[in-house]
């Protein structure tokens, strides 16, 4: 069904020109565009006019350092784009489909984001965790609740990768999906990428950018800390891993932040401090760890509404939730607690499988 829900209302004000305080122009790398970029021959001539550029924010100020759950009560349903819709339509649109887990496909002035590929059926053992987050057994297998969406993926333009856990990059996508996108992911993600047959990848660390052209304009693809833990050196053994601020710009620029599997930290507070007002948060939940703190190695509905708060953002749709055992909270969580600290977002949740506008 192409429909999400619509939780809370309210506003924040309006949308202004996101700064680039820190943009610096350093070239680091340079990527043929991609030939599955636009189709239609101006915009596609523009394109490939112009290069993937990798471009170094590091001399910017660094961030300070430092079970398948119901629908929500009170939900009211607003029906999005048909799914399929044709290419001429696909050209103008935006829009989000949300495949269960981390897993989405974001579509604005013409390119096809997918992140964070987990694409295997469900079942008892959808993959198998060295260590369960929550309850220590080693060797542990995680059921997936809910297929994937039976449509295609189709084309895609870029993968975006987080970190290569294996609720983040399965055997499935490993095997199945097209090895000539490009694929941007952190650098200690891109061993495994390479070993599984990928060519064309654009590691990021923290704080660097890749831009690619779109009809419209360009997208940043920007990477951002994604702390998996409070405590340090859990957060060190469990690796190095990333968010993503994508800022589309253009005529109508359109702002995403997507965590990666990250608690509420000092560098999402610096996100917070350079890129509010967001006008989309996607927060990955699920409260996966065990309670307190330092046990979260992701984030929970108290730090996740307290996070959208700081972040301004002007609409939420949590993903990482729901789809997979290993989560502990379901989303109505969040929901309920945005609700009880009035947070002012608007809060979607769509139904996996579903398309839905990407909301302003
Ligand atoms: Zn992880
Ligand atoms: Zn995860």
């Amino acid at each position: 069904m192409n429909q999400s829900m619509r939780v809370s209302s309210g506003s924040i004000g309006r949308t202004e020109e996101l700064p680039d305080p820190c943009f610096t122009g350093a070239v680091l790398g340079v990527g043929e565009r991609s030939a599955r970029l636009p189709r239609t021959p101006p915009a596609r001539a523009a394109a490939l006019a112009a290069p993937l550029l990798a471009l170094s924010l590091a001399a910017c100020a660094p961030a300070n350092r430092v079970d398948a759950s119901a629908p929500p009560a009170g939900v009211s349903a607003a029906a999005g784009p048909a799914a399929g819709a044709s290419a001429a339509a696909e050209a103008t649109s935006a829009r989000l489909q949300w495949r269960g887990g981390p897993t989405a496909i974001l579509e604005r002035d013409g390119l096809r984001l997918l992140t964070d590929p987990v694409l295997g059926p469900r079942g008892p053992a959808a993959f198998v965790l060295p260590k369960h987050p929550s309850t220590g057994v080693e060797n542990a297998p995680v059921a997936r609740y809910t297929d994937p969406p039976a449509e295609p993926l189709g084309r895609l333009d870029v993968i975006l990768l987080s970190h290569n856990h294996a609720d983040h990059f399965d055997a499935v996508a490993k095997e199945t999906l097209p090895k000539d996108v490009p694929f941007v992911l952190p650098p200690d993600a891109a061993e495994a990428a390479r070993a599984a047959g990928f060519t064309r990848l654009t590691p990021l660390d923290w704080d660097s950018e890749t831009v690619i052209p779109t009809r419209a304009g360009r997208l940043r693809i920007l990477a951002v800390p994604a702390n998996h833990a409070h405590d340090a050196a859990l957060d060190a053994t469990l690796g190095k891993g990333n968010g993503y601020v994508l800022r589309w710009e253009g005529e109508t620029p359109y702002s995403i932040y997507w965590t990666g599997d990250s608690v509420f930290t000092d560098p999402m507070r610096a996100v917070a401090a350079r890129f509010a007002p967001i006008d989309l948060w996607l927060p990955h939940l699920g409260a996966v760890g065990v309670d307190g703190a330092r046990g979260l190695r992701t984030m929970d509905a108290e730090e996740a509404v307290a996070a959208a708060a700081l972040l301004r953002a002007r609409h939420v749709i949590p993903i990482h939730h729901t789809t997979f055992g290993h989560y502990r909270e379901p989303v109505t969580a969040f929901v309920q607690r945005a609700a009880t600290k009035r947070l002012p977002a608007h809060i979607h949740v769509p139904a996996d499988g579903a398309w839905m506008p990407l909301p302003r």
